[in-house]
């Protein structure tokens, strides 16, 4: 008590003594940004202090994230406290609601008010979300830096190679660039990146976040040549979904799926093998069913893979890539799928589905 009492009586004469008509001696509301936490890939812990004449009754986080939106978007938190002249206190973001890809960019401030009304803002701040839970080593060349920490310097520069080429075999075969610097993280091995993600699945060997210009994938250095599918895969996900973002851009699965696989090269027997024998069986999936998500189930998921490369494969080889990059141009800006095939391919999809699916009978008999 004797301590506060003291302060105030400096404070007092402190005033006495300037005699200023502005108010600036006496203490003003002043936030502290203590910084950010982070814990890869589960939270961020947001952390500022306050002080004021007044109790602090509201501190809230805001920020924005570096990535592609259709408008600019100011997210707002707010950190549980109890009204005081001295507030330390935090926001978690908890990323098990809303998780983020390794490297993404946040910006953020901190808004605090106390009970007379008085607001104060801290200065922006960028933090990167990265996966510090290893060594990464990078290398870049114009459109792509890659992160790796297992293997050397050789295995890096084939997969960035990799990475260059499918941007230049994506720009011939859809049309299409992105126009951000894109980042790629090569884990060691596929364990290792679904202990880089919040909610993995089982198969997860490779992930497109594509709103944030970044591929993540898991390959070991031994394992060249999944690598090379995997990775051509990946790059061809976030080339057509940057191609196609905007606020219509709803493009069919099995025009996704088909590129995507396309780009990887040769299908393996698998494929060829389940799609020959469903042919054969009458058993193929229709094109409309796959313009929606695959089947969670293995063998219905395999056909619809391999349907999908064979689809895209004959509109390819029958059309050329132009048809291609008109549709997914009409897509973009939200023309209906049927009327989209229509004016590029001058047929529907029921029209381009009798023409594959006779194009391939007569290929297997
Ligand atoms: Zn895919």
């Amino acid at each position: 008590m004797r301590k506060a009492g003291l302060i105030l009586v400096l404070v007092l004469g402190c005033s006495a003594l300037m005699m200023s008509p502005v108010a600036s001696a006496s203490p003003s509301l002043q936030a502290t940004d203590t910084g950010v936490v982070a814990s890869f890939p589960t939270s961020l812990e947001f952390t500022v202090s306050v002080e004021g004449p007044e109790p602090v009754t509201d501190a809230r986080l805001r920020y924005t994230i570096n990535k592609m939106n259709h408008a600019p978007v100011v997210t707002e938190a707010w950190a549980d406290f109890e009204p005081s002249t001295s507030v330390d206190t935090s926001w978690t973001w908890d990323m098990r609601r809303s998780s983020l890809p390794p490297g993404a960019e946040i910006t953020y401030w901190w808004w605090v008010r106390d009970a007379g009304g008085t607001v104060v803002e801290t200065a922006p701040v960028t933090v990167r979300f990265d996966d510090d839970r290893y060594d990464w080593n990078s290398i870049s060349s114009d459109d792509v830096t890659l992160y790796w920490y297992r293997g050397g310097q050789d295995f890096a520069r084939i997969m960035l190679d990799i990475c260059d080429e499918a941007i230049e075999t994506l720009a011939a075969d859809v049309g299409a660039r992105v126009d951000r610097h894109i980042h790629v993280y090569i884990y060691g091995s596929a364990a290792d990146l679904r202990g880089a993600m919040v909610y993995p699945q089982e198969w997860t060997g490779g992930v497109a976040y594509t709103h944030y210009a970044v591929v993540a994938i898991g390959i070991p250095p031994d394992d060249l040549r999944w690598g090379r599918r995997a990775l051509r895969h990946e790059m061809t996900h976030l080339v057509v979904h940057t191609a196609t973002f905007g606020p219509f851009g709803i493009i069919p699965t099995w025009i996704d799926e088909g590129l995507a696989m396309r780009m990887e090269g040769e299908p393996s027997p698998t494929f060829v093998n389940i799609l020959h024998h469903s042919a054969r069986q009458d058993e193929l999936i229709s094109l409309r069913t796959l313009n929606g998500p695959f089947s969670s189930d293995t063998t219905k998921a395999y056909l619809s893979y391999a349907q999908s490369l064979s689809v895209v494969d004959h509109l390819f080889e029958v059309y050329g890539r132009d048809p291609m990059h008109q549709l997914l141009e009409l897509l973009t800006v939200g023309v209906k799928l049927d009327d989209a095939l229509e004016q590029s391919y001058g047929k529907d999809l029921d029209g381009i589905e009798a023409e594959w699916r006779a194009a391939l009978k007569e290929r297997i008999q």
